[in-house]
């Protein structure tokens, strides 16, 4: 449900600086998190930072009123915060609170698996790609992502298709395959199909593929989605630089296009899968006054988190917690991350990214 925008009142002067004292007064130079809320209860914003303090007082030195903190600050009349123990717990923080929150001001990490989709390849007779909200995970169909943006995901399935040669009509569309007994009973005709026509499918509708021959494009779309095959890219290209080559400028533009959108696949989709098959083990990070800590990250998600063990006893307390936490755990379909796990996924992914450093501070999870 949409939610309706509160009625914006703005703080006075003396509200302003009865804030900037707060912080003043008690804010500290440690990690956390802070809020910003309005006088009807509304957090407008959560915030993080190594240091909140700095971070605060940051924003009564905004010069412009158009600022996004001044503007913020002209419709709060209370901030508050909390400390965490280090930057990594800041982040991990900030984004349950803005998934708690929803604050208007937060334009990023406010996403609850709306603006993703994934690709489905339908199981059929010839199975084909098509672009879906979400999983369902009862049919025997296979499904990668998600990603961002459904309308440029189907663009991008629309290119690999057609360079493979896939079909994209209906489900129940019937196929006549060139190997099946039935097409000597039914002379295999043309579909009037344009994508047949035009040689981009290859026509599993009207005998003109066999079954092996169809299936084993089907195994090229999904090496492709694994990772494991750069085919449709590198026949692009090659169509590209020979319409070039013969001068067909206009056909090598589109061309280009084209390579870009399933480049930019195949990127999108080998961080989320870096972030899926590399991101387990147990990390842990020094913290403000001796509260080192441990995180469980399995599949770039955190799973548990606790104080660093001092003892024996207590590394051996984690090590059967983290047997026990994963011992009975489902296994996951491959190439699937659930909607609601994808912001943290890419957050924890992002962050050892950017600090790629800190992966001297994991240990591979113990089996
Ligand atoms: S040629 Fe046949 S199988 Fe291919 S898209 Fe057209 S109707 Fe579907």
């Amino acid at each position: 449900m949409r939610r309706k925008k509160p009625a914006t009142s703005y703080v006075t002067d003396a509200e302003l600086k009865a804030m900037r004292d707060h912080v003043r007064g008690g804010a500290l130079d440690k990690p956390g998190v802070y809020r910003m809320i309005s006088p009807g209860g509304e957090v407008l914003y959560v915030g993080k930072s190594k240091r909140v303090r700095s971070r605060l007082l940051s924003y009564f030195r905004c010069a412009f009123p158009a600022e996004k903190g001044a503007r913020m600050l002209r419709e709060a009349n209370a901030i508050d915060w909390e400390y965490t123990p280090n930057e990594f717990a800041a982040l991990l923080q900030e984004l349950r609170l803005i998934k708690k929150f929803r604050p208007r001001f937060n334009v990023m990490m406010k996403s609850d698996g709306r603006h993703y989709a994934f690709i489905k390849l339908a199981d059929s007779a010839a199975p084909k790609l098509l672009v879906v909200r979400a999983p369902t995970l009862d049919d025997a169909s296979v499904y990668y992502g998600p990603f961002h943006g459904a309308q440029r995901l189907g663009e991008a399935v629309r290119e690999l298709s057609d360079v493979l040669g896939l079909r994209d009509c209906a489900l129940d569309h019937k196929m006549v395959f060139s190997d099946q007994p039935e097409l000597f009973e039914t002379p295999a005709v043309t579909p009037g199909c344009i994508r047949y026509e035009i040689g981009k499918c290859v026509g599993p509708c009207c005998g003109a593929s066999s079954v092996s021959g169809y299936m084993s494009r089907v195994g090229d779309a999904r090496a492709f989605l694994e990772g494991r095959h750069a085919g449709p890219i590198e026949s692009l290209r090659e169509s590209m630089i020979l319409a070039s080559e013969l001068m067909h400028f206009e056909r090598a533009a589109s061309l280009r296009d084209k390579l870009q959108r399933l480049e930019d696949l195949r990127e999108e989709f080998t961080r989320l899968r870096f972030a899926v098959e590399t991101l387990s083990f147990t990390y842990t990070v020094k913290g403000a006054e001796g509260d080192d800590r441990v995180y469980v990250i399995r599949r770039g998600l955190v799973r548990a988190e606790q104080q660093k063990p001092k003892s024996k006893k207590e590394k051996t307390a984690l090590h059967e917690m983290v047997r026990s936490m994963f011992s009975g755990e489902m296994p996951t379909t491959p190439g699937v991350v659930p909607t609601h796990a994808i912001d943290e996924l890419m957050l924890v992914s992002s962050w050892f990214r950017k600090h790629p450093k800190e992966l001297k501070r994991t240990k591979p999870l113990a089996a």
